[in-house]
């Protein structure tokens, strides 16, 4: 139950001043549906408004607030021409000036010879300072004048900055004092306020470097942020440890088999990876690892070798894809390599039916199979093991915890491995992913051809079909990737339908093949199969070209308005090719201009195939929110913590999260407590449920 004191916090933003039923949903555009969240709506910017002597020395374009004394209106002579009122601040005479006037407003609130206070940007004009359409004309006898710092929320149509200060005025009059949750010490040596005067510094600084990011008030809040994250997953954590898993470790036979039958030498990432997995396996707690690694490199495998040792050890393993195409993949690959280590594996999918589908898991109950490839049928209520001791998870973040943890239910202490081609920095892997173990495959296998990746205008796009058509006739296939034109698949499709005509128009009709998300499962798998055997030389498809699938023989991607595509994104397309022995390439195809931040995005990909280097730069680029990948991956939205600016604090925060569970498992002592109320106002009330539960 929600602590009483959250009780106003976590009342409808309609309580605050201002917002009613109209402005509501323009509030909820801005995240805004609770007081809250209010409170966690981080300004943008802030605008000093310092009373100053003068405009005297002011930049241009800078925002400034003085006294002055009105003199003179100039009525325009001309239509269209500004209304022009010459100011005195004691100093030197400005200009103030009105277009598109009404003179008589502006006689009664600048008469000439009063004294007022203005605000508002300088322009300078034929040498003379001006300020057109001041923000604020005050009369100091009447009000109070602007002065210090104001924030500056984010824009939303229909909302002023008027109305939404106003709101955050009452928001902040709401704010209770809370008890103190952070480590005292801690707090000191930092040098952060308490939490309500962090609030208060954030929507009512003091100065312009109060809402930055190493403002103190803004690190202890974005602490705070990181905190109830890496403390809600240490919960869940500690809670699976709690939970007894088994002793897995076989006698290696079958291992060593397959790896002797291999034609190539496990590389060392490879090792490592698999020596981290079979030290958990081996370990009486429940194994939960990720396996991150680029595409390519041999995650696959190292899955193969722990199922293996599940094996050994006289028990089943289970390895769930996200999709069909994935999961056949996957049981054409191992097929040999099961066949050689001498046990039975299967493919149960959605489209495993009727009797076939019974003898299936007749077989997987019977432990008559030892390894199941499979969708998410896999977890479907009539799908029992003998005996599932390690249950693999590809591409994670298309499954929830829950469907994750379904599987596993199937078992009994079964060990849990994730395996995910997201390449996202260590920071952020920490944010997504601080209830598991890491392993990484950094280390490609060898004899990799580089992909030779050019950036092309749209405007040459005539050209591209011509050097298409050359390289198809020399037996080359392509992907062709249509972009996400609007969060609609109706437009996207339309986009991609319109390309595959016009490469069809080019190429020949029979060359060019289409896939997307709205055809039927079996009409992809005809396409794909068709671009797979090379009946077709062209795949157009829209971004569902699954990640992982594999056609060794395409050599060509070319990815159309590449810069609206994540980094991470563009790297996981491009490593579609590059995947057999021939030297591919990857046309990004790119709509001009390109601003600086775009050119130096797509830049980094021409540099480099790393695709941790990749997500290190997107992040830096673009900052944390924006990161595709990171979506794609799951990760949570952080409102005060910027995760490109704040990852040394995310260490600490799992660090310190790990320590506060393992001393007070319960959140029993006092800063226990107060800790409870921060999940509470982070919204994390589901991990207060995992509190003690075994
Ligand atoms: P991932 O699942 O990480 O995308 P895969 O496991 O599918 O990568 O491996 C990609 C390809 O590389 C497969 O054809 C696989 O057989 C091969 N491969 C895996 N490990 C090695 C290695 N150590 N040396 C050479 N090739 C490897
Ligand atoms: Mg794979």
């Amino acid at each position: 139950m929600r602590p009483e004191i959250l009780f106003p916090l976590f009342a409808s933003a309609t309580k605050l001043d201002g917002v009613g039923p109209k402005t509501a949903p323009l509030y909820e555009k801005l995240g805004v549906s609770r007081v809250v969240d209010a409170l966690f709506l981080p300004p943008s910017g802030v605008i000093d408004r310092r009373l100053r002597d003068s405009v005297q020395g002011a930049a241009e374009g800078a925002t400034v607030t003085v006294r002055v004394t009105v003199g003179r209106h100039s009525v325009p002579g001309r239509r269209g021409a500004p209304y022009r009122i010459t100011v005195n601040d004691g100093v030197l005479d400005f200009v103030l000036v009105f277009f598109h006037a009404h003179p008589e407003y502006l006689m009664r609130i600048l008469p000439a010879g009063e004294v007022r206070i203005v605000s508002g940007k300088i322009e300078i004009y034929d040498g003379v300072a001006q300020m057109p359409h001041p923000d604020m004309i005050v009369n100091p006898e009447e009000d109070d004048a602007p002065d210090g710092f104001e924030p500056v929320y984010p824009a939303t149509a229909g909302l002023n900055q008027k109305a939404i200060a106003k709101a955050l005025r009452s928001a902040l009059s709401k704010a209770p004092d809370l008890p103190e949750w952070q480590d005292a010490a801690w707090l000191e040596k930092q040098g952060w306020p308490a939490w309500d005067e962090a609030v208060r510094a954030l929507h009512a600084p003091q100065s312009a470097g109060d809402i930055e990011a190493d403002a103190p008030s803004r690190q202890r809040l974005a602490y705070d942020e990181l905190l109830s994250h890496q403390l809600a997953l240490a919960l869940v954590r500690a809670r699976r440890r709690r939970a007894k898993g088994r002793i897995t470790q076989g006698d290696g036979t079958m291992r060593q088999r397959v790896i002797a039958a291999l034609p190539f030498d496990l590389t060392g990432a490879q090792k490592r990876a698999a020596g981290e997995i079979y030290d958990d396996m081996a370990d009486e707690q429940r194994m939960l690892r990720l396996l991150q690694g680029d595409v390519g490199a041999g995650k696959t495998l190292v899955a193969l070798l722990a199922m293996l040792n599940a094996v050994e050890s006289g028990g089943q393993a289970a390895l769930m894809a996200p999709t069909e195409i994935l999961a056949r993949q996957h049981f054409a690959g191992l097929e040999p390599l099961c066949e050689t280590a001498g046990i039975r594996l299967t493919l149960l999918t959605g489209r495993s039916k009727g009797a076939v589908r019974q003898d299936r898991l007749a077989d997987i109950a019977a432990g008559a199979v030892h390894i199941v490839v499979g969708t998410h049928a896999l977890f479907q209520s009539d799908v029992t093991f003998h005996d599932l001791r390690l249950a693999v998870v590809d591409e994670q973040h298309r499954f929830g915890v829950n469907q994750r943890n379904e599987l596993a239910e199937k078992g009994a202490g079964t060990d849990i491995l994730v395996m995910s081609a997201t390449p996202i920095p260590r920071t952020l892997a920490l944010a997504g992913y601080g209830d598991m173990d890491i392993s990484v495959l950094d280390e490609k296998p060898p004899g990799r051809k580089p992909i030779e990746t050019r950036m092309i205008s749209l405007a040459r796009y005539d050209q591209v079909v011509e050097s298409l058509r050359a390289a198809i006739a020399k037996g080359a296939r392509a992907y062709w990737i249509c972009p996400l034109v609007e969060e609609s698949d109706v437009v996207d499709l339309a986009a991609a339908e319109d390309r595959a005509r016009a490469l069809r128009r080019s190429l020949g009709e029979d060359a060019v093949a289409l896939t997307h998300g709205r055809l039927k499962p079996a009409e992809k798998d005809a396409a794909m199969a068709a671009f797979k055997t090379g009946q077709v030389k062209v795949l157009v498809a829209t971004t569902v070209v699954e990640v992982g699938v594999d056609v060794p023989e395409a050599t060509i991607m070319v990815i159309e308005h590449a810069e609206r595509f994540g980094l991470a994104q563009l790297h996981q397309l491009r490593g579609r090719v590059g995947r057999g022995g021939g030297a591919s390439s990857c046309v990004l195809l790119y709509q001009g201009p390109l601003g600086e931040t775009a050119a130096a995005r797509l830049a980094v990909l021409r540099e480099t195939e790393d695709g941790f280097r990749i997500a290190e730069e997107d992040l830096k680029l673009r900052g944390a929110g924006d990161l595709l990948g990171v979506r794609q991956a799951g990760l949570p939205k952080m409102r005060l913590a910027d995760l490109a600016k704040h990852g040394n604090l995310l260490e600490v925060a799992r660090d310190d999260a790990r320590l506060i569970v393992s001393q007070d498992a319960e959140l029993r002592t006092g800063r226990g407590e107060a800790l409870r109320v921060l999940l509470y106002l982070m919204g994390r009330d589901d991990s207060i449920r995992y509190l003690g539960a075994a």
